[in-house]
């Protein structure tokens, strides 16, 4: 008999397949609700794919009411700011709507098996968007400034409501977290892949947006690990998942060209307004001081050394 059993939203994004992988090495029986086309790049074979789009409320409670997972995580998002200004509405309903449903299906979950149900929310820095408050922490006003940040921020804010009803539900306020799985359309991947692309004379330029933008960028699969943290604890609650440290859309392009061994990197590089978002947050850097007293959490990759990972996937591609 398994140990336990999880069910993972959004199981096809970078987080949840590396969430995967590390659930079932402990001996969980993981399930997980998912739109994408199977098979899911990364994904663990031994993971159960129930095909179904978090916003059909009922389906979804009926499998949660079925399944009575101990663990429930919800990856599920629009997850790209850039999207989010292209499909508001779209991003409302599933950041927004349906992870509020989520909660209430595990509520009631809860309520009908006498079990209880540890409920772990993705949620985001772009809660805090425009903040001037600097590092930013659980306590931090909600400031949001684009249409994914604002639904998060409902999220966030209805975790906290559930908690308040008896549901062991933890909002995680993930800063960007970045891997060799982060899809291109972020700026990180788009970053690594095309200086790859560069260096080995596969493209000539690097077309970007923003380059005074600055965000406190971690390793994924160290995020996942406050995921796990959180479903475990005895105390439920906001928890900031970050480093303490930022950089600029600069600075990454600079450490990317440097790992590639190209110093000389500002003649590759142009800025393009295609790139450039109607409103962006200008520095979101986390204070994780909590997740570590309370779930003994810490990041264990640095900047650089997560730069030169991902340029180095790239490189081998
Ligand atoms: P986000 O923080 O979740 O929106 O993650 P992204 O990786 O998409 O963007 C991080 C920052 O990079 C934002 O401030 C963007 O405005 C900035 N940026 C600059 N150029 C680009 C680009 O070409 N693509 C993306 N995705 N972001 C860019």
């Amino acid at each position: 008999m398994p140990a336990q059993r999880a069910l993972i939203t959004g199981v096809g994004g970078q987080d949840g397949t590396y969430l995967a992988e590390a659930l079932l090495a402990d001996g969980v029986e993981v399930h997980a609700i998912d739109t994408a086309p199977t098979p899911i790049p990364h994904l663990p074979d031994d993971v159960t794919v129930h095909a179904l789009d978090l916003r059909d409320v009922d389906a979804v409670r009926t499998l949660v009411l079925e399944l009575a997972p101990a663990q429930l995580y919800n990856l599920a998002a629009i997850s790209s700011v850039a999207r989010s200004w292209d499909q508001p509405d779209l991003t409302s309903a599933v950041n927004g709507t349906a992870a509020v449903a989520l909660m209430e299906s595990a509520w009631r979950c809860q309520e009908k098996h006498g079990d209880p149900v540890s409920f772990v929310q993705a949620s985001s820095a772009e809660i805090f968007g425009v903040t001037t408050t600097t590092p930013q922490s659980e306590s931090t006003a909600l400031a949001p400034v684009n249409p994914y940040g604002a639904a998060k921020a409902y999220g966030h804010l209805m975790a906290r409501v559930y908690r308040g009803r008896g549901l062991a539900t933890s909002s995680l306020i993930l800063y960007n977290h970045e891997s060799p799985r982060r899809p291109t359309g972020f700026v990180t991947r788009k970053i690594t892949s095309t200086v790859a692309a560069i260096r080995q004379g596969r493209a000539e330029s690097l077309v970007l947006g923003n380059l005074d933008a600055r965000r406190d960028w971690g390793w994924a699969p160290d995020y996942v690990e406050a995921m796990r943290a959180a479903a475990r604890t005895e105390t439920p609650g906001d928890f900031v998942v970050a480093t303490g440290v930022s950089h600029s859309v600069a600075d990454f392009v600079a450490a990317a060209f440097r790992h590639a061994g190209i110093d000389d990197w500002a003649a590759f590089v142009r800025t393009d307004p295609e790139f450039v978002r109607p409103a962006d947050a200008h520095e979101l850097v986390g204070d994780a001081t909590l997740a570590r007293d309370v779930l003994g959490w810490r990041p264990t990759v640095g900047f650089d050394d997560l730069v030169r990972r991902m340029v180095e996937h790239d490189l081998a591609q």
